[in-house]
């Protein structure tokens, strides 16, 4: 078994109180709003704001799925968007993309001026880099869609990071802050006058009526509009699962001497390119993040390859001596880079979905907030229409294409996977493994002591056959990323069922 190093949690929930708040009772409220990420906690802090009673009702516990494990860069600048949001969609789409995310950025850092939020936020430049000659010619390409556009944008080949590259693109005055700092505070702002927070509450489904109905397992909630921020829609009428994939992402964190460390926050473009920036920490050194190993949801087992490659990067790269911090999450790509925000379907009128941020929901998520509460006000909002959730969807393009094609693969061959292990003994200490039992597909756990824990390996979302992560000890969906504890228990939606727990004779 491999040993990796750094302590296996995030920085952001690492260096912050675990919240408290209570479950979801019988309640009546203008606004539902299920999932508490970036999403849920924006347009829940907004929708009150503007008078409207809100509950903001989350599974497991607020800021800590994606948006707990995010490297929470603050910009416009998306690696490499521009030049393909122009070629695909057109100037003025590209153009109002960039302001709409750039009024992500200025969204954050004007609450956190108003609300005097205490969460490291600091002005900052962000590149998209090339480190060598290979790739220069996407990032000249991106600096000049971006000044097309008019966004904030430099070329640069010098950089203050510790090796050469062969040249940047830049963005001015974009920001980074700790995530769960701003984020719990703003929560924090929500319960009282009639508006609630409720924790460890999963929603199984919504009902569409006057008014709306939530359900929990032991509480069903009205309200006049319902908002689904749960990452993935964990309503599939809107077939959001088929517009989108799920990829996954790993982050390390190193203590570096701010001296050494990089100002500005940098990710590198081509095939293995690495995403960097730095936190103040409780101490007089800076954490240095370095995030990379992508990967789609479920596709790989042998995750530990993905940290031990951002390890051998960062001692390379960077003057530091051990790894601090190690985490990971997933976020879902949309196949036309574009979000979907607004009505699940066309049916609907008054329950709405926000997803498809492609690894940049910070000014995604934020700006999301911003067009979902503006839409239950019924406020004109001027980005509604480019990230409209019911526009006409590229089902054919080659990427979707593929995806869900794969997809269907997953769905028909994985239910030949584990069909050669036929018992317990086959699985090693530590280990996750495939079995068949009695001709059903079971994931067995056995922990470092023998005992084992085995699970049904069928995926409640839409039944596809889980994967083993060794990294994360997790089943991992290949499908629609759904994710679930060595004990079945949900970590990741979009299911709202637990794993069906097995006992074997
Ligand atoms: C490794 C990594 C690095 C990233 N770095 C950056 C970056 O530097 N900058 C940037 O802009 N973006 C970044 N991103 C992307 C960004 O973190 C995400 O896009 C964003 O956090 C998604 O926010 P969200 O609110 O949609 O989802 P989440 O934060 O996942 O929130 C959804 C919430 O819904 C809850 N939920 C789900 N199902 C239910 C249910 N049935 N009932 C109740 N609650 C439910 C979940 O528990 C969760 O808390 C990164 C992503 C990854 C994976």
């Amino acid at each position: 078994m491999t040993t990796l190093p750094g302590k296996p949690v995030s920085f952001w929930l690492d260096s912050t109180a675990k919240t408290t708040y209570p479950q979801m009772e019988n309640v009546t409220v203008d606004v539902a709003i299920v999932g508490a990420g970036i999403t849920g906690i924006t347009a829940a802090y907004l929708l009150k704001k503007a008078g409207k009673k809100v509950a903001l009702i989350e599974g497991q516990h607020i800021a800590a799925s994606a948006s707990g494990h995010t490297t929470a860069k603050v910009t416009s600048l998306h690696q490499l968007i521009y030049a393909e949001l122009i070629d695909r969609h057109g100037e003025d789409k590209a153009r109002l993309y960039g302001e709409s995310n750039q009024a992500g950025v200025e969204f954050i850092a004007s609450t956190v001026e108003q609300e005097g939020i205490d969460c490291d936020f600091q002005r900052n430049d962000t590149y998209s880099f090339a480190e060598d000659k290979n790739n220069l010619d996407k990032v000249q390409k991106e600096y000049d869609a971006a000044v097309k556009l008019g966004l904030p944008a430099e070329f640069v080949t010098d950089t203050t990071l510790p090796f050469d590259i062969a040249g940047a693109v830049k963005f001015n005055n974009q920001a980074q802050f700790h995530v769960r700092k701003y984020l719990l505070h703003l929560a924090d702002l929500i319960p009282g006058d009639g508006s609630y927070v409720f924790e460890n509450s999963r929603v199984k489904t919504a009902e569409e009526g006057t008014p709306c109905k939530v359900f929990t397992d032991n509480a069903t909630l009205l309200a006049n509009d319902v908002l689904l921020t749960t990452h993935l829609p964990i309503m599939d009428q809107g077939l959001f699962f088929a517009k989108t994939y799920p990829q996954r992402s790993y982050i390390i964190g190193a203590k570096i001497n701010s001296a050494k460390a990089p100002e500005g926050m940098y990710i590198g473009v081509g095939n293995n390119y690495y995403s960097i920036r730095t936190t103040p920490t409780e101490g007089k050194d800076l954490l240095l993040m370095i995030g990379g190993g992508s990967h789609k949801v479920g596709e790989k087992s042998e995750t530990e390859e993905s940290y031990q490659e951002l390890e051998r990067y960062a001692h390379s790269h960077f003057e530091i001596d051990k790894i601090d911090y190690r985490w990971s999450s997933q976020d879902y790509e949309s196949f036309d880079q574009l979000p979907f925000i607004g009505k699940l379907t066309p049916a609907n009128d008054r329950i709405y979905v926000a997803t498809g941020y492609s690894l940049w929901g910070m000014s995604k998520g934020t700006m999301a907030g911003m067009i979902l509460s503006d839409l239950v006000q019924g406020i004109a909002n001027p980005w509604v229409d480019l990230y409209d959730s019911l526009r006409a969807t590229p089902f054919v393009t080659k990427e979707s294409m593929k995806n869900n094609l794969d997809v269907g693969m997953h769905w028909v061959g994985d239910r030949l996977k584990g069909l050669t292990s036929w018992s317990t003994d086959d699985v090693k200490p530590g280990e996750g493994k495939l079995i068949n039992y009695k001709g059903e597909t079971v994931g067995v756990y056995k922990d470092e002591t023998g005992k084992v824990t085995a699970v049904n390996a069928t995926c409640p979302h839409l039944g596809c056959i889980v994967n083993w992560n060794s990294a994360e000890k997790s089943w991992d969906c290949p499908c629609h990323g759904g994710r679930f504890t060595c004990e079945g228990k949900i970590i990741q939606s979009p299911a709202t069922k637990d794993l069906e727990v097995k006992t074997l004779s």
